[in-house]
């Protein structure tokens, strides 16, 4: 063990994108577990899009992040010292104790993960909070049913990926979008999705809409917002669905964006838009945990993780998101398991 925790705190509030130089690493002393407390040792720390929101200042639903705080974030790792009798060494914990490599936390902080299940690192993937954004947000607020046209953007994100099979296994037939050809291969390729298109090869999203969903869409998951939304409003069957997961095309805008547009469009086809947080669902996180874990195991779920190695490299791989870099869930390796 190093006599330093290193962190990665935010040096500067960001403008558009993010640039590495507005996060800083710094040594922080070893922190010491309390009586009720355990020391855990980081394995992985997640980079998630809405972080961009926190570092932004925006009062939201959670606190913001400001210039000299620690970066806070998603992480799994194990017990190397513990202080409560609820939990042992060893144990592995998901919670969200931020980008260091050390922290000292309250015995009842996050939750214990069973590694019988699926590798650690699935913990803040396909069985931690993307994985259950999409399930609850698909199955409750989209709810397709056999037979309908789900249309998916991010199709080759953490989220996304885990939507268009979920849609698969009810029945449906699937439209995935998504930016680069290599992700277009995967998502038709290894999730086996009906049909997906790359919104950076033309302007036309209508026209890649019309050809990928030709019986419309009836249910559209969107993660992205922006001019591929315009597009599948256009498309939408009568009582379709919309379910807002994300609109990460606006995250980093500098000037308010313009929109939301065409929603005419809900008005003559009597459908639903309807924004949620994965959050709401939290007391039923055993119960997606368990049916993930059942279509892993029967290989009817696959999932796919890009791996930074180095906490130095968390900016890195945080900023990646915006620029399309990650296949499946976007995760940093901060010590071997
Ligand atoms: P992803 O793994 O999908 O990673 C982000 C991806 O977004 C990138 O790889 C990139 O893929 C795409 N992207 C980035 N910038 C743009 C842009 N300007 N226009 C279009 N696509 C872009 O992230 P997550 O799966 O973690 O999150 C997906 C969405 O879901 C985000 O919007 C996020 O905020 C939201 N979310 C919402 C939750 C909720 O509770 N409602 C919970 C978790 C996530 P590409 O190469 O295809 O462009």
């Amino acid at each position: 063990m190093t006599a330093f925790n290193r962190q990665i705190q935010l040096a500067a509030k960001p403008f558009g994108v993010p640039k590495e130089s507005d996060f800083k690493l710094v040594e922080s002393p070893m922190p010491e577990p309390a009586e009720g407390q355990v020391l855990v040792r980081t394995n992985y720390l997640t980079v998630d899009p809405y972080m961009r929101g926190l570092i932004s200042g925006a009062k939201s639903y959670q606190k913001p992040v400001r210039p000299g705080d620690l970066m806070v974030g998603g992480t799994v790792g194990r017990v190397i010292k513990s202080r409560t009798p609820g939990r042992k060494e060893g144990d592995v914990v998901v919670g969200y104790w931020g980008w260091q490599e050390y922290a000292a936390i309250s015995g009842d902080h996050g939750h214990l993960f069973d590694t019988k299940l699926a590798p650690m690192s699935t913990g803040l993937g396909v069985l931690g909070m993307p994985g259950l954004t999409a399930y609850f947000g698909l199955t409750e607020i989209g709810k397709p049913k056999a037979g309908e046209t789900v249309l998916v953007t991010s199709a080759a994100g953490a989220v996304g990926s885990i939507v268009g099979q979920i849609a698969k296994i009810i029945g449906c037939r699937v439209a995935g979008c998504a930016g680069s050809k290599e992700k277009i291969d995967y998502v038709l390729g290894e999730l086996g999705l009906d049909a997906a298109f790359n919104y950076k090869d033309t302007e036309n999203h209508l026209g890649q809409i019309r050809e990928a969903c030709p019986a419309g869409v009836d249910v559209y998951f969107d993660n992205v917002g922006g001019t591929v939304s315009d597009a599948a409003l256009l498309k939408i069957n009568q009582g379709a669905r919309i379910v807002l997961c994300g609109q990460i095309d606006q995250y980093n805008a500098t000037e308010m964006p313009t929109g939301p547009r065409l929603l005419f469009q809900l008005i003559i086809k009597g459908a639903r838009m309807e924004g949620f947080l994965v959050n709401q669902f939290v007391d039923r996180r055993d119960e997606a945990v368990r049916k993930l874990a059942e279509w892993l195991k029967s290989g009817r779920l696959k999932y796919r993780e890009t791996i930074t190695d180095g906490i130095e490299n968390a900016p890195k791989a945080f900023i990646g998101l915006f620029k399309g870099e990650n296949i499946g869930k976007q995760l940093v390796r901060v010590a071997k398991e």
